[in-house]
């Protein structure tokens, strides 16, 4: 099954030359797939991604969600957040849930990890390696089809913080990577258009859900942070900022 959505991006950058118009978003779903990996964190990105794929695969695909719990000492409620996302998909479809849960250690996390040579020889910080490889442990194991992430593009506005890369679709959409389909729906899409689809599927209940700040708090860490307390949001933090931007715009 192909899966269509048009996604109008205007965007004219003078240093590059590049002008991209009525990119459509595809989520690249086959037929044939009987098992389908989805990376969850929590945020709104993901939650999206493996809500579209479950309304469009038939009850009998197995989901497979992995879900990597980051800076547990800092930022302890992270992991809550994608278990109320994961709580939710299982209340909403019928599918078999597969959940697959990794930790990544707070000292391979960027800017603490130094750069280490991969499988591929490729020198990458700690952590990525640590996702990727985790993504491909499960998709052998458990003799996935294809593995889904939601990485997605920088907002129009300059905002401090941002991940350079995300300036372009800096990962192709799709390709295949030891015999699994690896797939990035949402590389040409803006966080503005993310948050449009929750009010057009009438899934905003979902979006209260997840959680896109990864601001920290003084006082509040692993030691004193209970599941399910009220946590604030920075309002500082470059993920903070895009969110706000790309509600005012969806609105
Ligand atoms: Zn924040």
């Amino acid at each position: 099954m192909v899966f269509l959505l048009t996604c109008s991006i205007y965007r004219f950058s003078i240093n590059r030359a590049l002008f991209l118009v009525n990119i459509k978003m595809e989520l690249y779903l086959k037929e044939s797939w009987s098992r389908i990996g989805i990376s969850v964190s929590g945020g709104a990105d993901s939650a999206l991604l493996a809500y579209l794929i479950c309304k469009n695969v038939s009850t009998t695909t197995e989901i497979h969600i992995t879900s990597q719990i980051r800076c547990w000492r800092t930022r302890p409620w992270q992991e809550h957040f994608a278990d109320g996302v994961i709580d939710w998909l299982k209340q909403k479809f019928n599918n078999k849930f597969y959940v697959h849960k990794n930790l990544v250690p707070p000292e391979m996390e960027e800017p603490n990890t130094t750069l280490i040579k991969d499988e591929y020889g490729k020198m990458k910080p700690g952590n990525r390696i640590i996702l990727r490889s985790y993504n491909e442990f499960i998709a052998n194991k458990y003799k996935l089809d294809a593995l889904y992430a939601g990485v997605n593009m920088n907002p129009d506005i300059d905002i401090p913080g941002k991940v350079a890369e995300r300036d372009e679709g800096h990962i192709a959409p799709h390709f295949v990577h030891n015999e699994v389909d690896i797939c990035h729906p949402f590389v040409y899409t803006k966080k503005d258009w993310i948050i449009q689809q929750y009010y057009e599927n009438n899934i905003v209940d979902l979006l209260n859900l997840t959680r896109s700040c990864e601001g920290e708090f003084e006082g509040l860490n692993y030691t004193t942070y209970t599941p399910g307390q009220h946590v604030p949001v920075c309002r500082e933090c470059f993920w903070c900022k895009e969110r706000e931007w790309a509600i005012e715009q969806a609105k």
